[in-house]
């Protein structure tokens, strides 16, 4: 069988399983979207932001993208913050990378891959930001461990410095904005860091 056909007859199986449980579970479903959770997650095929978290369809807003970026300047991903924020008024934006992220691998490097090399300078620039704190005696993958952490901390910061997420915080304090890391090791996420609006007082 053509390995693609297996996902169609896995489809065919999974709408026969949720209409087991539920007779008019796509009928809610084409109703709309009231999701809680905005999903900032790496493009890997290791971190499945549904799978990892147990969420039906429903209740992730996701968006993916290579190393869990969200670049101050890109306008898709802060589109996609912008309308889970502004119009489905999630509460939570959970900001995930994992470790053994090859986006960041070869952001640590000065590689040649091209176009995505342009995508990767946002993990430089980080990278180099924090050279002397990643230049102590680690190994390779400490260091490379480190630099995915500092990578979803650096990703938070930025999320919660936009102008989207500051207006939703004076008006409606919320989102919270969470930082995690999946160990791809034992599947287990592990949260770094989480920001809300008492922020905003912090930063005038
Ligand atoms: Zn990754």
């Amino acid at each position: 069988m053509d390995s693609y056909r297996k996902l169609l007859a896995a489809n065919k199986e999974w709408v026969q399983g949720k209409l087991a449980q539920r007779e008019d579970f796509f009928e809610q479903l084409a109703e709309g979207q009231q999701p809680e959770f905005l999903w900032i997650g790496c493009s890997d095929s290791r971190v499945p932001a549904e799978d990892l978290t147990g969420c039906q369809p429903g209740e992730l807003f996701v968006h993916r993208n290579i190393g869990n970026l969200v670049p101050e300047s890109d306008v898709n991903a802060l589109s996609v913050l912008q309308f889970a924020v502004e119009h489905l008024k999630v509460k939570h934006v959970i900001v995930c990378g994992h470790y053994r992220c090859g986006g960041v691998m070869h952001g640590m490097k000065h590689g040649d891959l091209g176009l995505l090399d342009a995508w990767l300078a946002n993990i430089r620039t980080i990278f180099e930001e924090h050279a002397a704190e990643l230049a102590g005696p680690l190994t390779e993958i400490e260091r490379w461990d480190r630099m995915v952490e500092i990578n979803v901390r650096r990703q938070v910061r930025n999320v919660a410095a936009s102008a989207i997420v500051h207006k939703a915080w004076r008006e409606e304090r919320r989102p919270l904005i969470h930082g995690w890391v999946c160990d791809l090791k034992t599947g287990y996420l592990k949260e770094l860091e989480t920001r809300g609006p008492e922020q905003i007082r912090a930063e005038v």
